[in-house]
């Protein structure tokens, strides 16, 4: 399998996972959505008729071991008449004793709809169920009045019971019992007398001894096409109906407290972000929807058509944040399809939400319509479906944050859906804010993960950045080394260099200005100068010529020993014999002087070794010369030439050429083989050049050999020398370059 094979695979069985994990998730969230839509309907049970009068039996029901209950059917309504107690009965002046259980009757008096069912159109709906009092009984258009009236039986210890009627549409008064307990805005038969005020609304009643509870409310609406209860009222216990209210402003101030919390520790969090706009845009998304949660009527209550107003304008704004927010997600700069529409989806959406906004500020009475109603959730609808599919569309690519894009896509499908189906239905603890809260733990849960790994990640960063400067720091610290090493080298090279220059010019100059002194003196010479007197001239002229070429030609030869390192032509040299030869040629010489040398050599090895013979002879001569040169007349000079064998790499041969003259100065020692250096004793005895050893030291070190000198001043002094042996792989290849006619001649 190929690399990107692999990675592919890799790639896929990502998304793979990130696709299962989303889907777990989308699952437990519909379960989430299920299960609080179901727990918070608002629907009446234990709910009996009672045949004959038409009360609804709660007798049996236990507020404080059953909770509260909600009454959504039983109710009679009186379509075009506003009723009062009175028309039912009731004294005017109602502080006497409760209804009971046969005074109650449903005023047949009346033309009316027995059995109303309170739905979210109001008094348009009244339910499958509901029954008209005769033919003739109206059926409610949108604008009107009425009266809804429902008689409860409860047990008769119960106490005090309260009532909630979350809402009333609109203007509306509330009896209970004959007493007038509620009173909002300005009931009336026309539009004139009518005042609208938001309805809701919690009653307290004490039930008459045999537990009676008669409800009447007359309303009236002109301004909402929803008219009448809305919502269906609980009923409980004091304690029960106050819970309502004070878990809803516990969940609404949570809500809040989690939302500034995130806000001030998301600003911290987001400055480590590198696309901060979407962060914004979340956080917008939340600041509208709490805006919008805090605009209902419940929470606050502002006059006429402000609430739906305003409610509204949120709704529409937060479509256009959220389309804000999923376009700010991802990178525009990749060739996504949505790289190529750019922000013109944004555009047309801003454009829209506009135009509804426009129509709604200029006629606020259009919200009241149903079609209004469809409009907006049909383009919320569609916003959103854009939203979620854009989200699918990209996550693959993405697949790192693509989860948790797609979370917020769900989440926010389900925030805006819930707001479309909510207040009437949902009412305690709104599923919407069920959503914003899951929605800021899961980002604050997210942004947190990723600020830790960010976190990690640059530690780790930190971590290998310190290793290597500190790598770094080594390695200029060596290079500095290196640098200052040569820098002294260089400085000690340019040192050695003037040396040599002044050296080279003194040491040509001497003979020069003594050969010129000779030829000046035979110029001058007179007729009867002896003709021995001008052969010595000459003599000590031809020794001077002598000493310069003999300088000229070290020089030469050093210069081509440093700058050519092909110069050296090897071949196997018989050392044995070229030591022996030497030591012949030095013993005759030294004829005539008490000077003993002495040689000590192997009998039964060559000692060969691999070499260029001319320069290793150079070797060789140079190190007796000096030896017989820095000797007293009577002074002993040994040559020893040996094998040393070795454990591991080829054999050396070792040659030691050592006498008992007048040493070197342990000071001097390490200097002896530069390029004209003359250790001060050895100035004062003889003279030289001081290039000898160097040449010796050069040729010793281009056969792969080693030279080092003892020596104790006045004593006498050893020089040693190492070259590697010949192996028998050196000599066979030697042979065979001899027969080869091919091959370069041997020098
Ligand atoms: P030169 O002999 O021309 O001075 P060399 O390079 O041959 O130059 O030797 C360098 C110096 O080493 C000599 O000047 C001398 O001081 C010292 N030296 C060489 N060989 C001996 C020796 N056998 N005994 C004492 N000093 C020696």
């Amino acid at each position: 399998m190929t690399n990107d094979a692999l990675l592919e695979k890799t790639d896929n069985k990502k998304v793979l996972r990130i696709f299962v994990r989303t889907v777990v998730f989308l699952i437990v969230l519909l379960f989430i959505y299920v299960f609080v839509l179901l727990t918070n309907q608002r629907h009446g049970i234990h709910l009996v008729t009672d045949e004959e009068s038409g009360v609804l039996d709660l007798q049996h029901w236990s507020f404080e071991h059953d909770g509260r209950n909600y009454i959504n059917a039983g109710w009679t309504f009186y379509p075009n008449q506003l009723l009062t107690p009175q028309d039912f009965g009731y004294p005017v002046d109602s502080d006497g004793p409760g209804p009971s259980f046969e005074r109650i009757t449903p005023a047949s008096a009346y033309p009316h709809y027995t059995n109303v069912s309170i739905s979210t159109n109001g008094w348009t709906h009244f339910g499958l169920s509901a029954e008209p009092s005769s033919e003739s009984v109206p059926v409610m258009s949108e604008f009107g009045y009425g009266t809804y009236r429902i008689a409860i039986r409860i047990a008769p210890d119960s106490g005090v019971i309260a009532m909630d009627f979350p809402e009333i549409n609109h203007a509306a008064k509330i009896y209970a019992n004959g007493k007038l307990l509620a009173s909002f805005g300005k009931i009336s038969e026309s539009v004139d007398g009518y005042e609208n005020e938001e309805a809701y609304s919690d009653i307290r009643v004490s039930p008459s001894e045999d537990g009676m509870i008669d409800i009447i409310i007359p309303c009236s609406n002109f301004s909402s096409p929803f008219g009448g209860i809305a919502v269906p009222p609980a009923i409980g216990t004091p304690e029960q109906i106050d819970a309502i209210d004070t878990v809803s402003k516990m969940w609404i101030s949570g809500v809040v407290t989690l939302f500034v919390l995130l806000i001030i520790t998301g600003f911290y969090v987001s400055s480590t972000f590198r696309r901060k706009l979407k962060y914004y845009f979340f956080i917008l998304i939340i600041m509208i929807s709490i805006s919008y949660e805090f605009s209902d009527k419940i929470f606050n209550p502002m006059p006429g058509n402000w609430n739906k107003l305003l409610q509204t304008t949120f709704f529409l704004l937060m479509s256009l944040n959220a389309a804000l927010y999923f376009s700010s997600l991802y990178p525009k700069n990749d060739d996504s399809l949505f790289a190529k529409i750019k922000n013109w989806d944004i555009v047309l959406i801003a454009t829209m939400v506009c135009a509804f906004l426009a129509v709604y500020w200029m006629r606020p009475d259009l919200l009241y319509y149903n079609s209004s109603v469809i409009a907006n959730s049909t383009f919320v609808t569609i916003i959103n479906s854009y939203n979620f599919l854009r989200v699918l569309y990209m996550t693959p690519r993405y697949p790192e944050q693509g989860t948790f894009y797609l979370i917020s896509a769900a989440m926010a499908s389900i925030i805006f859906s819930t707001m479309i189906i909510r207040s009437p239905q949902i009412f305690f603890i709104p599923l919407h804010s069920v959503g914003i809260v899951l929605m800021i733990f899961g980002t604050a849960i997210y942004f947190t993960i990723r600020y830790v790994n960010n976190f990690n990640q640059i530690k780790r960063f930190t971590v290998e950045l310190e290793n290597a400067v500190q790598e770094k720091t080594r390695s200029i610290a060596r290079v500095n080394a290196e640098l200052v090493s040569t820098n002294q080298m260089l400085i000690k090279n340019e040192e050695a260099r003037k040396k040599m220059m002044s050296n080279v010019s003194h040491d040509l100059r001497t003979p020069i200005t003594a050969i010129r002194g000779y030829i000046e003196l035979i110029m001058n010479a007179k007729a009867n100068t002896p003709r021995d007197t001008i052969r010595t001239y000459l003599t000590n002229m031809h020794t001077r010529s002598v000493q310069m070429e003999q300088l000229i030609d070290d020089l030469v030869q050093l210069t081509r020993l440093e700058s050519d390192p092909a110069d050296i032509k090897t071949q196997t040299v018989n050392l044995r014999d070229m030591i022996d030869n030497l030591y012949e040629l030095y013993l005759m010489e030294s004829e005539g002087s008490n000077k003993q040398l002495h040689l000590d050599l192997p009998k039964d090895d060559m000692l060969t070794v691999m070499g260029d013979p001319n320069r290793l002879l150079r070797v060789f001569e140079n190190l007796i010369v000096n030896a017989m040169r820095y000797t007293a007349d009577d002074g002993k000079i040994n040559i020893r030439a040996f094998r040393e064998l070795a454990m591991l790499g080829g054999d050396s041969v070792h040659i030691i050429v050592s006498d008992n003259g007048i040493g070197i100065p342990s000071s001097e020692l390490p200097y002896i083989f530069d390029r004209f250096y003359r250790a001060t004793n050895a100035s004062i005895h003889k003279s030289g050049s001081g290039l000898g050893l160097s040449i010796v030291k050069s040729i010793v070190e281009k056969h792969g050999g080693r030279i080092w000198a003892d020596s104790v001043e006045k004593e006498g002094s050893s020089f040693h020398v190492i070259l590697p042996s010949a192996g028998p792989r050196d000599m066979e290849r030697a042979t065979r370059k001899r027969e080869d006619p091919d091959s370069a001649p041997l020098s």
